[in-house]
């Protein structure tokens, strides 16, 4: 149990019956009730008085021997003893609050506690350590440069100094919009080891789309997977591709269109995979070597199966779920369609939030314009308006310049107690 702020330490000392606590040495006690002195938990209690804590208040850590429901008696003690209940990322928040983190770093605290893979959880331990924080600064600190010698030149027009002209301003607003772009294609791979990816594998009946999944988790244990061709809704499976968390979902959505589907709850069953379809990354649309080729829309990759009794087309995904040939090539085929051309590498530099890609993306466009506006000659009031708003939106990123509402939205995507 954690307790953050002027009277934290406090009321871990009167927990355990302390008038005091040494600062960064755990102390044994024995919890009780302030209420009935009901002995509640042997703990151990550390204070880590600010500004050197993680939320740079005094902090007091009470240790219990876990246990929902013991747990639940201490932080009750905590409540009567004056502390109040933590909201979602509150600690976090408090430490950009206190500027501890950047508020691209305390993104980053979400991302290492959901981190699904060693891959997504270094690219997170990046972030925290500042490496999106510093790219994104660089950047910055270049737009407020270019804006600083921008506004010169409206600010003393008349002095004889050396502007820029303007085709060196429009290169060095293509620099920012430049790396800003780059930082922002970073967010595919980001998000995808985030959240993961979902691939949904269709086809008509028989064309062997579960021994397709089967063949895919190989020796990675499937998860959640049943009987196939079973009234289930769909069958799903998840594995770890080159870091990235991939389910795998063998769905019964073309039944329908077979004109096969008998009572209701296999029609249920059809829709309920088909939704599932539709919100995937990849479909994975499989056929039989040799039949006709499916129509798919851009997330579709048509996949020829059985490759072992007829070739698949020249150019098309041949598999064989039954030898596993082809798989390898498939497995790199979805991974390259959803990542891009980012997909390798190990000291990544990972966009992974939502927010901070649409904050590059529009620091991009503004640059751009920048750039135009100085190459077509526009007054340096324009120029310096795009150049102050892509400074302005990189500043959002690590939260030199945000309101209330954006913390709110950011914290709450947090778990209490971090
Ligand atoms: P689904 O209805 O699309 O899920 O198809 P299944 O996975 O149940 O497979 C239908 C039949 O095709 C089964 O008898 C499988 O053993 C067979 N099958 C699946 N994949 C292959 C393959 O790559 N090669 C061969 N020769 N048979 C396969």
């Amino acid at each position: 149990m954690r307790v953050s702020g002027p009277r934290a330490v406090a009321v871990a000392a009167a927990l355990i019956g302390r008038a005091a606590l040494d600062d960064r040495r755990m102390t044994f006690g024995r919890a009780r009730d302030p209420a009935t002195g009901e002995r509640l938990d042997e703990v151990l209690v550390v204070a880590m008085r600010g500004p050197r804590s993680y939320t740079g208040e005094d902090v007091a850590e009470v240790h219990g021997h876990g246990g929902s429901v013991n747990l639940m008696r201490l932080l009750r003690a905590a409540l009567a003893l004056g502390a109040r209940p933590a909201e979602p990322g509150e600690f976090t928040r408090r430490a950009f609050l206190s500027g501890r983190l950047d508020l691209a770093r305390a993104e980053a605290v979400a991302d290492v506690i959901a981190a699904a893979s060693e891959r997504a959880l270094r690219a997170a331990h990046g972030a925290l350590a500042g490496a999106v924080g510093a790219r994104v600064a660089a950047a910055r600190a270049d737009a407020v440069a270019l804006l600083a010698e921008v506004e010169a030149s409206i600010d003393f027009p008349e002095e004889d100094l050396d502007f820029l002209p303007a085709e060196v301003v429009a290169a060095r607003a293509e620099v920012v919009a430049a790396a800003a772009a780059a930082l922002a294609a970073t967010y595919a791979t980001g998000r995808a080891l985030r959240s993961g990816i979902e691939i949904a594998i269709v086809g008509p009946p028989n064309v062997g789309k579960s021994s397709l999944l089967t063949a895919l988790v190989g020796e990675e244990r499937a998860i959640g997977a049943a009987e196939p061709g079973t009234t289930r809704d769909y069958v799903e499976a998840r594995v770890v591709w080159d870091g990235v968390p991939v389910t795998l979902i063998d769905t019964a959505g073309e039944r329908a269109a077979e004109g096969e589907p008998g009572g209701t709850i296999e029609r249920r069953g059809v829709e309920l995979g088909r939704a599932r379809a539709a919100r995937a990354d990849v479909v994975l649309a499989v056929r039989e070597a040799g039949a006709d080729a499916p129509p798919v829309g851009e997330r579709g990759l048509v996949v020829w199966n059985k490759i072992d009794l007829r070739a698949a087309p020249a150019g098309g995904l041949g598999v064989s779920a039954l030898t596993g040939a082809g798989l390898a090539e498939l497995r790199r085929a979805v991974l390259a369609r959803v990542l891009g051309e980012a997909g390798e590498g190990s000291e990544e530099v990972l966009v992974s939030s939502e927010r901070q890609k649409a904050l590059l993306d529009e620091a991009t466009a503004a640059a751009r314009r920048a750039a135009d506006a100085a190459r077509a000659g526009r007054p340096a009031e324009l120029v310096a308006a795009d150049l102050r708003e892509a400074a302005a939106r990189l500043g959002a990123i690590t939260g030199e310049e945000v309101g209330e509402d954006v913390l709110r939205a950011l914290f709450s995507r947090f778990c209490i107690g971090k």
